[in-house]
């Protein structure tokens, strides 16, 4: 099976080591595309780089709200304008994160929205971060409608997200978290939604699905993801594969 890992962080010092190692191995074992995410100016640059120096590796660039404080977005022009072959296909990952920070909520939405507005500007879909923060997650989208997609990322199903998402023809991504242990109502959230809508990630080197839970997390663990998926989707697994899969070359705008 053929596979699309759309959120990964190979430039983390996790994989210092190991990187080129673990990226072929990648190749080897059929994660046919790799979309490197960058969370601040320095890691976007890190992603755009290695995007050049793999054929099978795209970029997303975009500032974490865990870096709202230094956080100079106009910078991202010059990043898409200098570096055509930097394969950059999302703004991301952006957001909003209360889990730890939360005395900082509309510095961070600040750049959440200003951030939306690159993405339009460039024409390119956006990769949201939301960490108990859905409220405002969901308030910020619908008042700054990202024009050319939008992907939730490491996606946390409640009532009124699964709405926007449906109503909105959002893509979400489930990760590690799909196989943790949940309550009923997930699995219901994750019918809900049509699997013209879901892909998949792991956001190596965090996130690892269980039974890794606690070791460096890498893209080797997406059949799991899947796995999970179609068992929650009550669907065929390979079909799911190739679903998602496409999904995610459509989302990315990915032709080749
Ligand atoms: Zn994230
Ligand atoms: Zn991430």
């Amino acid at each position: 099976m053929k596979y699309f890992e759309t959120h990964a962080h190979y430039s983390d010092e996790a994989f210092l080591e190991n990187q080129s190692e673990i990226l072929k191995k990648c190749k080897e074992n059929g994660i046919e595309y790799i979309i490197d995410v960058g969370y601040n100016i320095k890691s976007s640059i890190d992603a755009i780089e290695l995007a050049k120096k793999y054929d099978f590796i795209y970029s997303a660039i975009g500032i974490h709200p865990h870096d709202v404080n230094n956080a100079d977005y106009n910078e991202l022009y010059n990043l898409y304008k200098d570096n055509a072959n930097g394969k950059i296909v999302a703004i991301g990952e952006i957001g909003l994160d209360y889990a730890f920070v939360s005395d900082n909520k509309a510095e961070q939405i600040d750049l959440f929205i200003n951030q939306i507005e690159v993405a339009n500007k460039l024409k390119l879909p956006i990769i949201i971060h939301s960490r108990d923060a859905y409220l405002d997650t969901y308030n910020v989208i619908k008042e700054h409608k990202p024009l050319y997609g939008a992907l939730f990322h490491c996606f946390h199903p409640n009532d009124d997200l699964v709405r926007l998402v449906k109503e909105n023809g959002y893509t979400v991504a489930f990760g590690g978290n799909i196989t943790y242990k949940r309550g009923k109502k997930f699995a219901e959230y994750v019918k809900e939604i049509p699997i013209e809508q879901i892909v998949i990630e792991t956001d190596s080197p965090y996130l690892p699905p269980e039974p890794y839970r606690g070791t460096i997390n890498t893209s080797l663990n997406l059949p799991i993801i899947c796995n999970k998926l179609a068992e929650y989707k009550e669907m065929d697994v390979e079909q799911v594969a190739k679903i998602v899969y496409e999904n995610s070359k459509r989302f990315f705008n990915i032709k080749e």
